[in-house]
C-alpha cells in the first residue's frame, strides 16, 4: 500500500509470524478498512472466505500463498479446526498469516474460536474488525440500523444455533428486548421466527425487509410485514440478513442504491 498512506495513518507493520484476522466487510470490495488492505498487501499467506470478495484477492502481493478455507454452497470443505492449525503452523514457519473473513470476523464469523486457538498456541494476533453485514448490509439497503424515531436498541441474532436448529433464546425477551431486530443465517427459519416473535407479542404487520447479497452486484431487497416474512424468505437468495421493525420504513426516502424493493403483502 502506498507509504505515505501507512505514514499519515501511523498503521503498524505486519510482522513476520502473526496473524492478522481482518473482516473484509459485507460485499463492495471497497468497504475493507485501511489495515485490512495493508494486510492484504503485505501477506504472504491469505486464508478467505467464501463470502470474501475475489477483487480483493488480486491485490494480493505476486508469490503470496492464496488458501481458500470455507464453506461452499454449504459445504464446508474446511474443518474449523484444520483452519487453526493451518493457521498456526505458517506463523509459527514465520510468515505473515492473513485470515480474511466476510463482514466482522467477531460478529457470527467464528473469530473467537481461530484467535483462542491462536492465544493458546501462543501464536501472537491482531483483530481489524471488519463491517459486518447487519449493519453496513442494512445501510446499502437504506435502512439505519439505529434511528432515534424508530429504536433506541438493537439485537443481533443468529437464526442458526451450533446444531443447525433455531437457538434456544428466551424468545419473549427477544420480542420485548428492542424494537429492532436483525438476524443472520435465518431465511431458513424465517417463519419460525415470525411466529415466536408474533406469540411474543410483536404486531403481524410489523415492516421487516430480507436484505439479500447485500452490497454485491447483485443486491436484492424485499420489503414485507412479519407475518409475511416466511414466505418472502422462501424467494429470497440464501444469503441474506433479515431485519425486523420501523426502521425498515426509512428505506423509502433512503434507499439511495436506487434499487426497486420487491412487495409482498402479508398473505
Ligand atoms: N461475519 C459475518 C457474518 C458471517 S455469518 C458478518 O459480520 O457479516 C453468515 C451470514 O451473514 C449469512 O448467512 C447472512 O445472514 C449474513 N451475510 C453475510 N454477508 C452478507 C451479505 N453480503 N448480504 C446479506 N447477508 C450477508
Amino acid at each position: 500500500m502506498d507509504r505515505n498512506i501507512i505514514k499519515a495513518l501511523d498503521l503498524p507493520a505486519f510482522e513476520k509470524g502473526l496473524v492478522w484476522l481482518v473482516g473484509a466487510g459485507p460485499g463492495d470490495p471497497g468497504l475493507i478498512t485501511a489495515l485490512g488492505l495493508m494486510a492484504l498487501r503485505e501477506a504472504d499467506y491469505i486464508l478467505y472466505d467464501a463470502l470474501v470478495d475475489e477483487r480483493l484477492l488480486k491485490l494480493a502481493r505476486k508469490g503470496a500463498g492464496l488458501i481458500f478455507a470455507g464453506k461452499r454452497a454449504g459445504v464446508t470443505s474446511c474443518k474449523q479446526s484444520d483452519i487453526s492449525n493451518l493457521l498456526i503452523d505458517l506463523a509459527r514457519e514465520g510468515h505473515r498469516v492473513l485470515r480474511l473473513k466476510g463482514g466482522d470476523p467477531f460478529t457470527f464469523g467464528r473469530g473467537g474460536e481461530e484467535a483462542g486457538a491462536l492465544a493458546k498456541a501462543r501464536v501472537p494476533f491482531r483483530i481489524v474488525p471488519g463491517i459486518t453485514a447487519g449493519i453496513g448490509g442494512l445501510a446499502y439497503a437504506g435502512i439505519p440500523v439505529t434511528h432515534r424515531d424508530t429504536n433506541h436498541a438493537v439485537t443481533f441474532i443468529t437464526g442458526h444455533g451450533a446444531d443447525g436448529k433455531l437457538p434456544r433464546l428466551d424468545w419473549q425477551a427477544v420480542g420485548k428486548g428492542s424494537e429492532t431486530l436483525v438476524f443472520y443465517m435465518a431465511r431458513k427459519y424465517a417463519g419460525e421466527i415470525a411466529d415466536v416473535l408474533i406469540a411474543a407479542g410483536r404486531k403481524q404487520d410489523e415492516p421487516a425487509a430480507i436484505v439479500a447479497n447485500a452490497a454485491r452486484a447483485d443486491q436484492n431487497v424485499i420489503v414485507t410485514t412479519l407475518a409475511g416474512l416466511g414466505k418472502a424468505a422462501e424467494k429470497s437468495s440464501p444469503l441474506s440478513i433479515i431485519v425486523v421493525g420501523e426502521n425498515v420504513r426509512l428505506r423509502k426516502e433512503l434507499d439511495w442504491l436506487g434499487k426497486t424493493a420487491v412487495l409482498f403483502s402479508p398473505a
